[in-house]
């Protein structure tokens, strides 16, 4: 493993309103990536998300 950055923080440009996403969550309260914070894993589908939302 590489420590690029000298840092654990990813950051980057938030798709949905220009602020900064740090490891995928934004620093915008008003934006949804805020308190849903997007994974680049590829995994995209949270299985324990979906639980329980049947009834
Ligand atoms: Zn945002």
């Amino acid at each position: 493993m590489s420590n690029i950055g000298g840092g654990p923080y990813y950051a980057e440009p938030c798709p949905l309103c220009g602020q900064t996403l740090w490891n995928g969550r934004c620093e915008n309260r008003d934006c949804f990536y805020h308190w849903h914070p997007k994974q680049d894993d590829g995994e995209e589908d949270d299985p324990e998300d979906s639980k329980g939302d049947n009834e």
